[in-house]
């Protein structure tokens, strides 16, 4: 259904086992004990900043609009060389507001080496596209789904990562060897 290789996809116990996944392959603290950053827009999903924070990252957050439009200029601003994941939902939860195609362009490629974009397709069912075929060009971008909202299956717990092939090897260390029941 997603169109990807098994190598560019890994299946999840829930969505909220990569979130937990990505937090632990890239927010570790660096060999020299200094802490990565996460920057999470405001307002989130409540997983971003509890996995970011149990990973040891510092949690950098963007602050909303008052009409809730992406904050592209704030959220660039807010990346620096520590960062090393930028979370987002599109649309997102709990506004319903998708993200334009071009902003997760410009912020995939502001980002230093070694970071990634989590973006968090879990109501991807709900908007115009999605932004999966991106990820051959942005290597950095990593696309998260879930069967728990347009499927109602919450309690099945199943979801998956989806993105380059290098860049989901980095993740699949950190993911439980049983994970889908
Ligand atoms: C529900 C939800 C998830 C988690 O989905 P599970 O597959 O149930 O873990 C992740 N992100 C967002 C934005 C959600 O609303």
């Amino acid at each position: 259904a997603l169109g990807v290789s098994m190598d560019q996809v890994a299946l999840l116990n829930g969505l909220d086992e990569g979130i937990h996944a990505v937090s632990f392959a890239f927010l570790q603290r660096a060999e020299d004990g200094s802490r990565r950053e996460a920057v999470i827009v405001l307002p989130a999903f409540d997983m971003y900043a509890a996995c970011a924070e149990v990973a040891s990252a510092r949690i950098v957050e963007v602050m909303p609009r008052p009409d809730l439009s992406f904050p592209l200029g704030e959220l660039l601003g807010a990346v620096t060389p520590a960062t090393r994941v930028v979370f987002l939902a599109s649309p997102n939860n709990p506004t319903g507001l998708a993200i334009p195609r071009a902003d997760i362009v410009r912020v995939a490629e502001a980002l230093p080496a070694g970071a990634v974009l989590l973006l968090d397709e879990a109501y991807v069912d709900f908007a115009r596209e999605s932004c999966l075929d991106l990820v051959e060009a942005h290597p950095n971008l990593v696309i998260g789904r879930t069967f728990a909202k347009a499927q109602g299956l919450a309690a099945v717990r199943a979801g998956c990562l989806a993105g380059h092939a290098e860049t989901i090897a980095k993740v699949r260390p950190f993911l439980p060897p049983y994970s889908v029941n």
